[in-house]
């Protein structure tokens, strides 16, 4: 999927940033951004070269010297005139970011938006990056901490937040101090590129963000550069175990946000109408392409008979362009990513699974080229099955029936994965039982989708995260931080000497 093609199109070259520049690729490997709903080719991007790659990093290297010193208040103040950038260009921001990556323009709206809270929060960095202090820790000495940048940081993003994702990361390394590399998607790098563009106009000095573009070679590269000391991850499992093992073996600090299967259990006491609009959006929301999609509902006793009502409500969603008003669907964002899905709900078949309702080539008047799957609903899923034990990454929802809560809590508990999900009750002591015994590091009590807001971190677990902090909020200080802790008495000409001490004291 990620293999470069030749391509003779003259459709606009995507651009790398080096050192404050946007600058034409001189590599011979270019790959075609591909509007997902029409197949119209919207520009080329390029594998940038190893000299390209090293070029981003030494200006990156270079522009720590004097960013690290720059005055809180003035890093701050970037980021307050880049959150209004954002706003006042939000129009064109969405319309790239749909044209790009497929999901309906409200949706990309709410992209662009959660990444904004991101960049208001780097614009009050002088609140977050606080060190601590402790006063006379033995006679006239005091500790305090200092949290000091680290130096060149790098960030490699997924397709399916183009906006969001690259905003949870360079504002908040750039704001603590580092300077980066960013390697947006390759399949989806328009609207990231915008944003970096908005950034300088921000006042983001040369060199402090650059950016390249690529695959394989361009990960492995950030991950080998003995001058980056920070990459963080969002992608796949398969890619994130391979950056978080590369990285860390060269040294550096990584975390890497991977793949899911987000499980919601159902009881029967919970507000019906409520209930089934929240796993319709959350399930085929965005082509269910989102790493906090529902994609599998566990329904506890009465509430299996709800199946009929979830169907026709799934029905109702409107399959069609991103552009279009009133679109609940879109395309997926590639004809590799169509086959696939469609390849699984075979594979459902196949298994065993009863198919309540198949969305596969549905009628899109006007994007008959469209990567288009509408909802797909299965029943009877089991452990074993292709379409339960892989992240179809599509608008399939799988249903499985538990007889209790318990029961629904240890299938979820069983899975590897553990970044989403959520409960419907109206049950207190239920909910509260879910949030304490559940094993997933996001828990929605009545809320389909728990993205944390910026106030907090992104808490992904189990097989859906490696590394220790989360991206944006308090965590990822300490990430883009090294704590320096300092131990210091003043003398002045009343202090009386002790002599040589060889003893071990303060
Ligand atoms: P991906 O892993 O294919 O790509 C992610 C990044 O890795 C891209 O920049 C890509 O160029 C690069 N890459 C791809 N193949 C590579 C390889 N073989 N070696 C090195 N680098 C490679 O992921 P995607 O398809 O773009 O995004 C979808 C995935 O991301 C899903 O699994 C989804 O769950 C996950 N995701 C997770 C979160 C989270 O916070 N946990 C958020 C969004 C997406």
């Amino acid at each position: 999927m990620n293999a470069p093609t030749n391509v003779a199109a003259l459709a606009p070259t995507v651009k790398l940033l080096i050192g404050g520049k946007f600058v034409e690729s001189k590599t011979t490997e270019w790959r075609d951004v591909v509007n997902p709903a029409t197949q119209e080719v919207l520009a080329r991007v390029p594998f940038a070269t190893d000299e390209e790659i090293e070029a981003a990093v030494a200006a990156a290297k270079e522009a720590f010297k004097t960013w690290k010193k720059t005055a809180i208040g003035a890093r701050a103040r970037i980021f307050l005139k880049y959150q209004q950038l954002i706003r006042e260009n939000m129009g064109e921001l969405v319309a790239l970011l749909t044209a790009e990556q497929g999901k309906t323009l409200p949706d990309a709206e709410g992209d662009v938006f959660r990444g904004l809270e991101v960049v208001e929060h780097a614009a009050s960095i002088g609140n977050l990056q606080l060190g601590e202090l402790a006063n006379n820790v033995a006679g006239g000495v005091d500790t305090y901490t200092l949290l000091q940048p680290l130096g060149v940081c790098a960030g490699i993003t997924p397709f399916n937040f183009p906006a969001m994702i690259p905003l949870w990361m360079f504002p908040m390394a750039i704001a603590t101090g580092n300077t980066f590399v960013l390697k947006p998607s390759e399949q989806d790098p328009m609207v990231t590129m915008r944003l970096v563009e908005l950034a300088l106009e921000a006042g983001i000095p040369p060199g402090v963000l650059n950016v390249i573009h690529g695959g394989e070679r361009a990960v492995n590269a950030i991950c080998d550069h003995k001058d980056i000391k920070a990459v963080s991850f969002v992608g796949s499992t398969k890619v994130g175990t391979h950056v978080y093992n590369r990285a860390t073996l060269a040294g550096k600090r990584a975390q890497c946000m991977m793949g899911a299967k987000n499980h919601a259990i159902i009881l029967p006491d919970a507000n019906k109408e409520q209930t089934l609009n929240a796993i319709a959006g959350a399930s085929f929301g965005a082509a269910g392409q989102r790493c906090m999609a529902l994609p599998v509902v566990v329904l506890v006793g009465e509430a299996q008979k709800w199946i009929p009502e979830l169907v026709a409500k799934a029905k109702t969603l409107k399959v069609s362009g991103g552009t279009e008003k009133g679109t609940d669907v879109g395309p997926l964002v590639s004809c590799a990513a169509l086959a696939r899905v469609e390849g699984l709900i075979e594979r459902g078949i196949a298994d065993g699974a009863t198919l309540e309702l198949d969305g596969r080539k549905p009628k899109v008047p006007g994007y008959e080229k469209g990567n288009f799957v509408g909802p797909t609903i299965f029943s009877n899923v089991k452990p074993g099955m292709a379409i339960y034990d892989q992240e179809i990454f599509g608008p399939v929802l799988s249903l499985v029936p538990a007889k209790d809560i318990d029961e629904a809590i240890e299938f979820i508990n069983a899975n590897p994965n553990g970044n989403g999900t959520a409960i419907f009750t109206q049950s207190g002591a239920a909910a509260r039982k879910f949030q304490e015994e559940i094993d997933v590091g996001q828990v929605g009590i009545n809320v389909p989708i728990p993205v944390p807001v910026p106030l907090f971190s992104f808490t992904g677990s189990r097989a859906s995260k490696l590394g220790d902090l989360g991206p944006y909020g308090k965590q990822v200080i300490m990430f883009y931080t090294q704590t320096k802790t300092v131990t210091a008495r003043w003398f002045d000409d009343s202090t009386t000497s002790q002599g040589v001490n060889t003893t071990i004291s303060l």
